[in-house]
């Protein structure tokens, strides 16, 4: 079936009452015909739940969604995005291994490889996000895992999926994917040959700001014996009620990422045309530096999240240029989250980047004048609107 239809369809099994929505299974444990049968299931030679922590039918349905629409045989939820990557680290490495991790991805997931799995004996090599020259050369005897994040956060830049893979395969490690930014509506990492992929499913998949959730997605055999044992033992286990909320919001997923897509199109492009800009970062646009690239790799769209530079003489006047444009918004939500149908605008260098030295920012190309605007779903003419207040009225 299209993945479209698998969206609203993909679930566990009806219960007896036959509900069309489906059911929300808030129970920490489940009984047992009898001890026989205990035995088996705690056992796993027999399918069957027994204790929320291992597994429960609405975070199986959840993660059954998930799969279906990354094209993975299986998939495992967890409490949050880091928590995925936690589970993903603590499930693939032990001490004496080395990562490849691009230096653009998610702050904390920096934090989380290079530092906290670093105390454990892992060692990071942090590479260009874009140059898969720097990815091939910084490959070692005990290279065992290389991650990326595409398209990053605030800049957009876009890593070649099937290139690190053949990066990956060739050292006879894996390549994770986190897919936050596209969701599987735009881009499928599989197709391009990743490994894993790794979902907070508080952004788009839930899409309407409400719960934090993760994810991996992977072959039965990472996912089921790498990770998911692991997981039993380490406790990160997706709630029922998260999942229930993400297993919905996974409904209108691609009519969401569609419509915030063209949007977010819409608005770049306008935004290109003020004069008080100096540069807008969206892959959507022809002028982004790999526009052919993530066309290839997100079906021809850009996804949602916008960033541009506000102009100032100076960092110190180009940051007042971006705070009262921040500051003159009346729709905007000034909050460091995105994946919301609420559009939400964030100055990067002060909040998701803050704790970076004035160098750090500057190498990863973080100005003070830079806005990030992750679109909604309100009409794009109330965003242009609430947009041009600030730009018109700057000094
Ligand atoms: C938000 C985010 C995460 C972390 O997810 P949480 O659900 O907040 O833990 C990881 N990667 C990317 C790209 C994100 O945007």
């Amino acid at each position: 079936m299209h993945r479209d239809t698998l969206a609203v369809r993909v679930a566990v099994d009806k219960s007896q009452y036959g509900e069309n929505s489906e059911a929300l299974y808030l129970t920490s444990s489940f009984i047992q015909s009898d001890a026989e049968t205990a035995v088996r299931r705690f056992a796993g030679e027999e399918e069957g739940f027994t204790y929320s922590r291992f597994t429960n039918p609405t975070v199986t349905s959840m993660e059954q969604r998930l799969a279906a629409l990354e094209g993975t045989e299986a998939c495992v939820g967890t409490a949050s995005g880091m928590a995925a990557i936690l589970l993903l680290c603590m499930g693939l490495l032990k001490a004496g291994d080395h990562v490849i991790c691009s230096q653009s991805v998610f702050g904390s997931t920096i934090k989380l490889i290079g530092g906290e799995f670093g105390k454990f004996g892992v060692q990071t090599t942090f590479v260009s996000q874009t140059d898969v020259a720097q990815w091939r050369a910084a490959v070692q005897p005990n290279t065992r895992l290389l991650f990326a994040e595409t398209p990053t956060n605030p800049l957009t830049d876009v890593c070649d999926i099937q290139a690190l893979a053949d990066v990956a395969h060739a050292a006879g490690a894996l390549l994770a994917v986190d897919n936050c930014f596209c969701s599987p509506a735009l881009q499928q990492p599989v197709k391009f040959g990743a490994d894993l992929i790794i979902h907070s499913g508080t952004k788009y998949l839930d899409g309407q700001g409400r719960v934090m959730a993760g994810a991996v997605c992977g072959s039965k055999q990472l996912i089921e014996e790498k990770l998911v044992l692991v997981l039993r033992s380490a406790g990160m286990t997706l709630s029922a009620f998260n999942a229930w909320i993400v297993l919905k919001g996974m409904e209108t997923l691609s009519i969401r990422m569609q419509a915030q897509s063209a949007s977010a199109l819409a608005l770049a492009t306008w935004l290109e045309a003020q004069p008080a800009i100096a540069r807008v970062h969206y892959s959507g646009l022809k002028s982004h530096p790999q526009h052919a690239l993530a066309m290839r790799q997100q079906s021809g769209l850009g996804g949602a999240v916008v960033s541009f530079d506000v102009k100032g003489a100076s960092p110190e006047a180009a940051r007042q240029n971006a705070f009262h444009l921040i500051d003159s918004t009346r729709v905007c939500s000034i909050t460091a989250n995105l994946g919301d149908t609420k559009t939400t605008i964030t100055h990067p260098a002060s909040t998701s980047h803050g704790r970076l030295t004035e160098e750090q920012r500057q190498a990863a190309g973080i100005g003070q004048g830079l806005i990030r605007v992750a679109v909604g779903l309100e009409h794009i003419d109330d965003l242009k609107a609430d947009l041009a207040r600030g730009l018109d009225t700057l000094s």
